[in-house]
């Protein structure tokens, strides 16, 4: 499974395929960008490369080592997770005591493969301590090692640690990216269309979002509208029950709010093809007949209020309540 299989991330693997063609690696990378578009993946995916046995450039995905690394068997290919829970072995360890053990192993050269990876995934997560102490690896570099970061937000890492890595940006991914990697992974296709709109670039929430009841509730929803405007109240009630935790109901205002936009863009007259909610255009745009446009850009903005402020939301079914009495 070469470069060119991954969905998505054409750019940074390209520039990844580029320095591998250069044979000038630099010693340390950050791989950044949203949670669950792939990032680790291209890190394993990267030291498959470096030490592939056949690929020149690239890697085969088939030769021991690339099947050594899919297995993370291989003793030069390593992943460490800040927030991993220590055995017994290792519980006094630490993160500090982790991040000597690793500058104590990659004094070795490589024991089979071209060259020693370590990937240390939410590097944001190290704290100030290891950071430090990290920090020592990347100012004096180890020859045939490489050092991949992975981190979904730098902003709040060490300044001479990112300063010192080869930034690699990861984008979230498009609606096809995240439908391709669904269907792999034999997803069906109704469902995957209906979590793509709420996925916001990312494999992992979209796989979240299937996982959970997040559909079921959406058809509840749909179904509540399709008799508006008939008992608003009701409604709201019912909308009200479908939260059952704090998760719950970010997910349903965050699909509230996607409703109210495609209500949006109907009145706007724009195409269907922008509609997130495609399988619910007839009562959206039944709705949209109804509704002023004040009224739609009113509810989004409480939505938003009600999702940033969950703690001065007392009652949600009363929050609820308010969004019907205009409109709708
Ligand atoms: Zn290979």
């Amino acid at each position: 499974m070469p470069f060119n299989s991954i969905h998505g991330h054409a750019a940074p693997l390209r520039m990844l395929k580029n320095i591998l063609v250069s044979g000038k690696i630099p010693h340390a990378f950050l791989f950044t960008g949203i949670e669950g578009i792939g990032k680790k993946k291209a890190a394993v995916s990267f030291a498959k490369a470096l030490n592939c046995l056949e690929g020149n450039g690239d890697f085969c995905d088939s030769c021991l080592s690339c099947s050594k690394i899919d297995r993370m068997i291989h003793p030069d290919v390593q992943q460490i997770e800040p927030d991993e829970k220590p055995d017994d072995d290792k519980k006094k360890e630490g993160q500090i005591g982790r991040i000597r053990r690793l500058q104590r192993e990659i004094a070795y050269k490589p024991l089979e493969g071209k060259k020693k990876v370590v990937i240390i995934n939410d590097a944001e997560k190290l704290n100030s301590e290891a950071a430090n102490c990290f920090l020592k690896t990347l100012e004096e570099p180890v020859d045939d090692t490489i050092i991949i970061l992975i981190s979904k937000n730098f902003a709040s890492m060490l300044s001479t640690v990112v300063s010192r890595c080869q930034k690699v940006s990861f984008m979230p991914l498009g609606d096809a990216e995240i439908s391709g990697l669904l269907k792999d992974m034999g997803i069906d296709k109704e469902a995957s269309a209906q979590v793509l709109s709420h996925a916001q670039g990312s494999v992992k929430r979209a796989l979240f979002l299937l996982e959970s009841d997040f559909l079921s509730k959406r058809a509840e929803v749909g179904r509540y509208f399709s008799l508006l405007p008939k008992s608003k109240f009701e409604t709201a009630y019912d909308l009200s029950g479908l939260i059952n935790d704090d998760q719950g109901r970010a997910l349903l205002f965050e699909f509230l709010q996607t409703w109210y936009r495609d209500v949006l863009f109907v009145m706007e007259g724009l195409s269907d093809s922008v509609i997130y909610n495609q399988d619910f255009l007839e009562v959206i745009s039944r709705m949209a007949k109804i509704e002023t446009k004040e009224g739609v850009i009113k509810k989004m903005k409480r939505l938003q209020w009600f999702n940033n402020n969950p703690s001065l939301t007392v009652n949600f079914e009363m929050g609820l309540q308010s969004l019907f009495t205009q409109g709708i």
